[in-house]
């Protein structure tokens, strides 16, 4: 390395594990000190002669943004294992390279999404706001009734990391039926968890219980809209902590509306942070402000993998987690 520090910007507080990474790499790593998504003219500011920048999936990353970079730009590490807030044909024109956080996040986006579908059939939240607002007068045979998880079916849309970790819990813990839709077929995941590869249409009627674990790319907005919604059992649940707009959110509210669909679990939002108008009025919605991969293990894991990706690239050598376009 030259006696010139390579100049790394962090667009946020991040756990601090990654960021001591860069700093006993001999890196000058400096860190927004703003609370919130920078505003894009002061991103545009900051990123100005830096080698590395160590991105939000909240910050949009494209021509104009690598351009007000410098051609010294040679890594865009997202904190995150989705890229879709990244041009990747932008970056590939530019050669800058492109890695996200896969993997280290796994277990926790699992857990969540398994945690808004017990939280939606056996209705938590809506419990916890009745026990406090003093409205439990006593036990009664009747009240809060919701479903159960043991024995039915569990449809995964996406099989891959998270998909796979989510049909993992549901058949060992809860004896669930597992059936999945994916563009590629994993037999040998089927022969492990006795699971049946379906089409979309057949998954969406057959399943009670469906977790959506796609990439949000054209392929995959809207994926679920109103006619799918139409398809689904009147009895089951929709989970989603993939990325909001592959379900059309206003068709999802409508459904919900119109109980044509028992409830749903979501984690991310079509245009985040903002809700559809009527969601949050909608008992049967459980609602997480994107908390996927928020716990504090895993955090820190994903600080210290974007942290190693920027520092093996700007030492030359191959990224741990590269990007490619699909
Ligand atoms: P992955 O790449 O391991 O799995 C994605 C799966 O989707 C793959 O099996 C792939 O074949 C399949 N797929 C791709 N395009 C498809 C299409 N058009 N139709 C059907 N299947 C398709 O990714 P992962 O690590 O499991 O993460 C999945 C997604 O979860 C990420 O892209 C990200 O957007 C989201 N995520 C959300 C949070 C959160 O905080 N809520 C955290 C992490 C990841």
């Amino acid at each position: 390395m030259s006696d010139q520090k390579f100049k790394v910007f962090v667009t946020r507080k991040i756990p601090d594990t990654g960021i001591k990474l860069l700093k006993q790499a001999g890196f000058q790593a400096s860190v927004s000190s703003f609370d919130g998504v920078l505003p894009r003219p002061d991103l545009l500011k900051k990123v100005k002669g830096v080698d590395a920048i160590l991105s939000l999936l909240t910050d949009k990353m494209d021509a104009e943004l690598m351009d007000a970079a410098g051609p010294q730009l040679k890594i865009i590490a997202n904190y995150a294992v989705g890229t879709d807030n990244i041009n990747l044909d932008d970056a590939a024109a530019r050669n800058i390279t492109i890695t996200n956080t896969p993997g280290v996040l796994t277990e926790a986006v699992a857990e969540l999404a398994f945690a808004l579908m017990m939280s939606a059939a056996r209705r938590i939240p809506e419990s916890d706001q009745f026990t406090r607002k003093g409205k439990y007068k006593g036990w009664a045979p009747m009240m809060m009734l919701g479903s159960e998880l043991h024995h039915k079916i569990l449809g995964i849309i996406g099989l891959g990391r998270i998909g796979s970790a989510v049909a993992e819990r549901a058949f060992f813990g809860f004896k669930m039926k597992i059936i999945y839709y994916d563009v590629k077929r994993n037999e040998e995941f089927e022969q492990k968890f006795q699971a049946e590869y379906r089409g979309l249409p057949g998954l969406l009627r057959d399943a009670d219980f469906i977790s959506i674990h796609v990439p949000l790319i054209p392929e995959t907005k809207h994926l679920i809209g109103k006619n799918e919604l139409k398809i689904m059992k009147k009895t089951a649940y929709l989970i989603n902590t993939s990325r909001g707009p592959i379900i059309d959110e206003a068709a999802l509210v409508d459904a919900l509306k119109k109980k044509r669909i028992a409830g749903a679990g979501l984690d991310v939002y079509e245009n985040e942070p903002k809700l559809s108008p009527g969601l949050k009025d909608l008992p049967s919605a459980v609602l997480t402000p994107h908390t996927g991969s928020a716990t504090i293990e895993t955090r820190s894991a994903m600080a210290e993998l974007a942290a190693k990706n920027i520092i093996e690239v700007l030492n030359g050598r191959a990224p741990l987690t590269p990007v490619k376009k699909p």
